[in-house]
């Protein structure tokens, strides 16, 4: 066991997904032609206004509410003044003395490090407060460096002026791995309840560390750094793993670790100095004369707690609850809010949870993962699923038969019925169809059907396999084998 313990405090920037930015109505959408989403607001021009964007402060008091905040009664804007290429007026509009929100708290599940390494043990990471904020441009820097030494960069500023929020933890995730489990959890969040589309990757979520060790049983907190760059959940946990040997390396040899700002090598798979873009950090933060206060009244955040869905949380326990399903099932089932409400629409039409669920999971689901899907991109409709589920249920087609037909409907986009008319992947069900195919497969393995008569009784699955082949998984396997039975006595 270690001496030391790991302390971690982590800053979450989620963007929000509002159709336009922070202080202006310029598109906020991802993936236009470099500085074609700008205007004299968001380019910093002299003499405009900016004006708050109203669904913004919506989308930051609903998260408040999903992660058990306090709403504040009244918050301010504040100047944040640095100069930096990416950021034209030369101050960055966000909160400092009086945010939006404050407290709260997000419950993780973590592995319990005790005896059994499968249970799991229920932790609360405290939220110290939200606030609002605009982004920044975007750098390109041409040339092998990426953070310094480029020959020559770019900027885009379609960014700038974007509606961030900015998630600030208290210090009291104790392990790269729980620093991971939060960010996945508190992704898985953020997405559900349509906030921020929380793609680590495509930096719609962006998450900073504090990080530092001291002996098990100190108080005091060791010196920490500042950990940057982390652009995927591996990376969270992997750039934490090298920032804690580090400080313990360290610490063993006697040195002294200094507070700074460190980025994660994904190449290296270690830690590297960064040379802080405001060494200084004296922002001279002061209230935004331009922006009025925010005072969102009570009615208002009412009605904002209302269009709160139920969180994934509460409907994992539900559906293992309501619907008698095991528990990886239903983890699978609340993955993403696109998921569970394609299995409660397909519940609505016929209350059959574990068939449907056993069908979205090993054969829907199987699918989009093949193609890189999402359950949205498919045409494929609940009403069809169950479609399916009917007609095999009475017969009509094999379970082996439903599959093909399924992942043609996927495919092409056509209805069920059309698929099973035109294929004829009807069940065979007539004895006198399905004995010329038993007969002939008596016929063409002499050397099993005398294993067979000479005790070896299991090799009469291997004779109904033949059978379903030849019939193309049409045939019912209980009544293929009651013939061969019957033929072989
Ligand atoms: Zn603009």
């Amino acid at each position: 066991m270690s001496k030391y313990e790991t302390v971690i405090g982590l800053e979450i920037h989620a963007q929000l997904a509002t159709e336009s930015k922070m202080f202006c109505s310029c598109s906020t959408k991802f993936g236009a032609e470099p500085n074609t989403n700008v205007c004299e607001i968001c380019t910093g021009q002299p003499g405009v206004l900016p004006k708050i964007n109203k669904k913004a402060i919506e989308l930051a008091i609903k998260t408040g509410l999903a992660l058990n905040c306090k709403i504040e009664p009244m918050s301010v804007f504040a100047r944040k003044n640095y100069f930096y290429p990416d950021l034209p007026k030369a101050y960055q509009i966000s909160q400092y003395e009086l945010p939006i929100i404050t407290g709260g708290h997000l419950e993780i599940e973590i592995p319990n490090e005790g005896e059994n390494s499968n249970s799991r043990l229920r932790k609360k990471i405290n939220i110290t407060r939200i606030h609002l904020e605009e982004d920044a441009g975007k750098l390109v820097h041409k040339g092998a460096e990426r953070i310094m030494g480029s020959e020559e960069s770019l900027v885009d500023y379609n960014r700038g002026g974007t509606p961030l929020m900015e998630i600030v933890t208290e210090p009291d995730i104790r392990s790269p791995l729980e620093a991971k489990i939060f960010m996945e959890d508190l992704a898985h969040l953020l997405q559900y309840i349509g906030v921020c589309d929380a793609k680590m990757e495509e930096g719609s979520l962006r998450c900073d560390a504090n990080i530092s060790i001291r002996p098990v049983g100190q108080k005091e907190l060791g010196t920490k750094t500042e950990l940057k760059n982390m652009n995927s959940f591996r990376f969270v946990q992997m750039g934490l793993e090298a920032e804690v040997a580090r400080h313990t390396e360290m610490k063993a040899s006697g040195e002294k670790i200094i507070q700074e700002t460190r980025y994660f090598d994904t190449k290296t798979h270690d830690t590297k100095s960064m040379r802080s873009k405001e060494e200084a950090h004296d922002y001279r933060y002061f209230p935004e004369p331009d922006l009025v206060t925010i005072e969102p009244d009570h009615k208002w955040i009412e009605e904002i707690r209302a269009t709160l869905t139920e969180l994934p949380e509460k409907k994992r326990e539900r559906y293992i609850n309501e619907y008698g399903l095991p528990n990886p099932i239903a983890e699978v089932l609340i993955a993403t809010k696109s998921i569970s409400d394609y299995f409660e629409e397909c519940l609505k039409i016929e209350n059959k949870p574990k068939e449907i669920a056993n069908w979205m999971l090993v054969n829907v689901m199987a699918y989009l993962k093949n193609k890189n899907l999402d359950i949205k991109d498919i045409v494929f409709s609940p009403r069809e699923l169950i479609e399916l589920i009917k007609l095999i249920e009475k017969g009509t087609i094999s379970g082996t038969a439903a599959k093909e037909v399924l992942i043609k409907a996927l495919e092409t986009g056509k209805n069920i019925k059309d698929i099973v008319s035109e294929s004829g992947a009807t069940q065979i069900s007539d004895e006198g169809a399905l004995q010329q195919i038993v007969k002939e497969v008596i016929k063409n393995n002499p050397k099993q059907v005398l294993q067979f008569k000479s005790g070896k009784d299991p090799v009469i699955m291997y004779l109904v396999g033949q059978v379903m082949k030849e019939s193309k998984g049409r045939a019912k396997p209980d009544l293929v084998q009651a013939l061969l039975r019957k033929e072989l006595s």
